[in-house]
């Protein structure tokens, strides 16, 4: 798994669930004060990770609607501007606790540049934290370089582990034995002394001091088999097929009437798209012609050819299916 997003073995664990590691890793990394409690995000956040968030504030005693900074799109707009997230964070840095981002967004399907948020949040004192749930087996991260203090993501999008797949946390090196507050449970203490029944804590270094309990076995099977295709096959090798092949898609979709593609050109494998057709017809269309795409509401449809296994063919008959 570390090697899927770029990291240090000892910065890597598989555990829990997606929203139950961000809730983790916000006790450590979310620390407000009176004068620095904001946490700056997107508007358009998954909405699991704003809970997450809100119910963080709430728990320390802030009000969400003042703890939380949302960027949102220009008017007329559908993607955040880099220049504007990087601004806002030198602006309003100095209020924040934490910078938290997603580093593909869900639903437009852009990418954002971790290194340039994570060193403009750095430099004004804040912790920063990326959610990868939809980078993680898609884009080819580098976790350790990119200044993160922290991430999460789950298996069950680009790492095939199905849905309720087990979840992932990266807790950078530099992170590796400071005495962070946490939530503990025996799974995170020495694995030496586990047995031994010990009521003091001694948590084992790095990543692997935040686990609770221990794993499920199947859970960890199925992902398993799932992640030795990612090493036979190599992050670097599908990410480049990937390039190319959602770069085939978009050249095909451009020529397309009553498409247009709303994600920008840093991106994972996802094109999201409006079409001027009403879901409803195009859903009976595309499936009659054995398309697999993810409707969202109100108006976009979420396509991703994956490199592992998805064909510059199939993106044709995507492509065909959509101008018929
Ligand atoms: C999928 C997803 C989640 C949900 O994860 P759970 O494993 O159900 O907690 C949360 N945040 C983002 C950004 C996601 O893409």
């Amino acid at each position: 798994m570390a090697r899927v997003v770029g990291a240090k073995p000892g910065e890597v664990v598989v555990m829990n669930s997606l929203t139950t590691n961000l809730h983790l890793l916000l006790v450590s990394f979310y620390r407000p004060t009176k004068a620095r409690h904001k946490i700056i995000l997107e508007k358009g956040a998954f909405p699991s990770d704003r809970y997450a968030l809100a119910s963080q504030a709430r728990f320390h005693g802030f009000d969400p609607e003042r703890t939380l900074i949302e960027l949102s799109p220009r008017p007329g707009e559908r993607t955040l501007r880099e220049d504007d997230i990087l601004e806002t964070i030198d602006r309003r840095g100095r209020e924040a606790a934490l910078v938290l981002f997603g580093n593909v967004q869900y639903l437009t399907g852009q990418a954002f540049d971790m290194k340039a948020i994570a060193a403009a949040a750095r430099k004004k004192g804040c912790a920063v934290g990326f959610d990868c749930a939809h980078g993680a087996g898609n884009l080819a991260l580098n976790l350790h370089d990119s200044g993160a203090d922290f991430a999460a993501w789950c298996s069950y999008k680009y790492l095939n582990a199905g849905p309720g797949g087990i979840g992932a946390i990266f807790v950078h090196e530099r992170h590796a034995r400071a005495k962070l507050p946490r939530f503990e449970g025996w799974w995170g203490t020495d694995k030496k002394e586990r047995f031994l029944m010990k009521p003091a804590f001694d948590p084992l270094p790095g990543a692997e001091g935040w686990q609770l309990s221990n794993p499920p076995i199947l859970q960890l099977a199925a992902l398993r088999a799932s992640l030795a295709l990612f090493d036979e096959a190599g992050m670097r090798a599908l990410r480049r097929k990937s390039e190319a092949l959602t770069g085939y898609l978009e050249t095909l979709l451009r020529g397309v009437p009553g498409v247009e593609i709303v994600t920008p050109e840093r991106r994972g494998c996802q094109l999201s798209l409006r079409l001027a057709e009403p879901r409803a017809k195009l859903e009976r269309r595309l499936k009659a012609a054995r398309c697999v795409v993810d409707f969202r509401e109100p108006d976009i449809v979420r396509v991703a050819p994956v490199p592992l296994y998805n064909t510059f063919e199939d993106c044709r008959r995507l492509a065909e299916a959509l101008r018929a």
